[in-house]
């Protein structure tokens, strides 16, 4: 059987960035992924990453935007290791190699982001993921890290003491279904972002990673918490980066009114996103947007800095908008982006589960609490990569020996297979379920939440669970057959969806990108807390129950109305 000390599941910057840490500590660390490293979706991101490292500036100053935008549920002790490690993290990157965006004077150049008081995103153009992604691409490289190249994780395996063992893996190239044995797992497979039908994020976005470690007896933290970034394009829902923003643009309604100056007069489209996405939202609704979007415009900064800054939005604009944002305001509109929520940990990665751990945008560590700022996530992978692949590695140098690994684990990913394969070829496509389960997640779990409505979406979920043992494949083929892994991926997405309407509907205020009409008001008293998914097998649903905040007693972080 194959085995390793550390198994990572996922390759983008969280990945890689761990690995780095088990080579430091010479332990055998291998990375499993189901697309190529450099694919991974952190070649997506574009804005920057967060980082003090202005001497005007302040790590405290960044920690506390970071505790205010979170509405005061982010955990306190996390916040500050990732913005006291954040200048840090982002230097050796430039060490390494990353090529930042530079002022005159040489320095990174830093621009602004929403909800920030002080302009501390370090970026390269518009682009700044897939340098960063490059960059440690590189160092694994030399490093010779084992990489199980385009082999799709189907199940995170415990034994017989709920102690994580593993994991089983299906090749995608030859269609093989084998074992993994490891000390510890670490899984770092990125958001869900394919729950919803319109979305930032690539069609590799499942949440596998989140789904099968709430199976294998982790607890998902915060699902409730999806933030809905305000400048999706409005056809295909491709994001158009908060750095455009950043850099100047500003946000008009379809009768060319700029309209933040009634929803954030002091920080206006710089406001964090839960209250850009909730203005935009309300000029749609109340009519003042156009065919479902307002428009994000660019002209006054001139064409000589859109080339320069934002080469990738112009053509992205160009090509799937037909508008060139040197002469035309860009129609967008709120589009699913991140997930706060995530595999619950403490401030190392470690969740409840023994030899389980947990990092990046598939973590809830949590940083971000009820709202992510621009910047900050690309830092959450870079710094909780290097933590948690530090105490991971530690954790498994300490381990004596490998753990015995249950050999029915195999057997059922083989069962689950071969019962896809075997369904006769009429039926229900994937594709089809999944289509009606993500609209009605845009339509009714989104930017303003009713009861009545997610209610509704709800009492589906036994239904997509009955029509998930329905559906067919039309592919029976054993390379390459991307219709068995949506199909593996949908059970994912269908145990996603559940735990995030759950989480909103029993959540009864409103907190950062959570936004009940009939609870408008955050409630500290009652909601102060984390709200914690766990798959009960019994059931064969989700069930929630809840923990306090980390809080560490800092006046500063007291809650306070959040205004910008
Ligand atoms: C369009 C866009 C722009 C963004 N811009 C910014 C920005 O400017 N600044 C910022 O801070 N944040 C930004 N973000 C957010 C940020 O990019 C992501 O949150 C972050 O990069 C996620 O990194 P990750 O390492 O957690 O996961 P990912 O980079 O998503 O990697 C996931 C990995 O897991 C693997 N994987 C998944 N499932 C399996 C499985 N079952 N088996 C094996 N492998 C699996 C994949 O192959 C992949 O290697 C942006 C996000 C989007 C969508």
């Amino acid at each position: 059987m194959k085995s390793h000390d550390l198994i990572i599941v996922g390759a983008g910057l969280s990945g890689m960035r761990a690995a780095l840490e088990g080579v430091r500590a010479k332990i055998d660390v291998a990375i499993v992924t189901k697309i190529h490293p450099l694919r991974s979706h952190s070649c997506a991101a574009q804005g920057g990453i967060n980082a003090a490292i202005d001497p005007r500036d302040s790590w405290e100053s960044h920690a506390f935007d970071t505790v205010k935008g979170s509405d005061y549920i982010g955990d306190e002790d996390a916040i500050r290791i990732m913005c006291e490690e954040a200048p840090k993290v982002v230097l050796e990157m430039d060490r390494m190699g990353t090529p930042f965006s530079r002022q005159e004077t040489g320095t990174i150049a830093q621009r602004a982001f929403g909800g920030a008081n002080f302009d501390r995103t370090c970026y390269s153009a518009d682009r700044t993921g897939q340098v960063l992604l490059h960059t440690l691409w590189e160092q694994l490289v030399k490093s010779g890290v084992k990489v199980y190249e385009e082999c799709q994780i189907f199940k995170v395996v415990t034994d017989k003491e709920k102690h994580a063992v593993g994991v089983v893996a299906y090749d995608i190239k030859t269609g093989d279904v084998f074992p993994i044995r490891g000390k510890a797992v670490l899984i770092c497979t990125g958001g869900y972002g394919r729950v919803y039908v319109s979305s930032t994020n690539a069609t590799s976005c499942t949440g596998d990673g989140m789904a099968l470690s709430m199976r294998a007896g982790a607890a998902l933290g915060d699902m409730e918490f999806v933030q809905f970034h305000p400048t999706g394009l409005r056809t295909s829902g491709i994001l158009v980066t908060e750095g455009a923003r950043g850099e100047g643009g500003i946000l008009i309604n379809a009768n060319g009114e700029r309209f933040m100056g009634k929803y954030a007069p002091s920080k206006l489209e710089l406001a964090s996103r839960d209250v850009v996405s909730r203005a935009e939202q309300t000029e749609i609704l109340e009519g003042r947007g156009r065919d479902g979007a307002i428009f994000l415009d660019l002209r006054h900064l001139g064409a000589q800095k859109i080339l320069e800054r934002l080469p990738q939005i112009r053509e992205l604009a160009i090509d799937l908008e037909g508008v060139d944002p040197i002469n035309d305001p860009i129609p967008v509109r709120p589009t699913l982006h991140y997930s706060m929520g995530g595999i619950r940990t403490d401030k190392y990665g470690e969740s409840k589960v023994k030899g389980l751990w947990s990092a990046g945008e598939a973590a809830c560590v949590s940083v971000h609490g009820a709202n992510r700022l621009g910047g900050n996530s690309l830092l959450d992978t870079i710094v909780f990569g290097k933590v948690t692949g530090k105490q991971v590695s530690e954790y498994v140098a300490k381990e004596k020996s490998l753990r015995d690994f249950p050999e029915s684990a195999v057997k059922e990913v083989k069962d689950t297979i071969a019962d896809l394969m075997g369904r006769p070829d009429k039926g229900l496509r994937p594709s089809d379920l999944l289509k009606r389960m993500a609209t009605e997640m845009n339509l009714y779990i989104g930017v303003f939440r009713e009861p009545k409505t997610m209610q509704k979406v709800l009492d589906q979920f036994p239904g997509f669970r009955e029509d998930y043992k329905r559906i067919h494949l039309d592919d029976k083929s054993t390379t390459f057959n991307v219709d068995l892994l949506r199909a593996i991926e949908l059970r994912n997405l269908i145990d996603l969806g559940e735990c995030i309407t759950r989480g909103a509907i029993a959540r009864e205020e409103s907190r950062g990108a959570h936004s009940r009409v009939d609870f408008p008001k955050r409630d500290d008293a009652k909601w102060r807390k984390h709200t914690l998914a766990n798959w009960n097998e019994d059931k064969g649903e989700v069930v929630l129950s809840y923990e306090p905040v980390r809080t560490l007693g800092i006046k500063e972080y007291e809650p306070k109305e959040r205004v910008y």
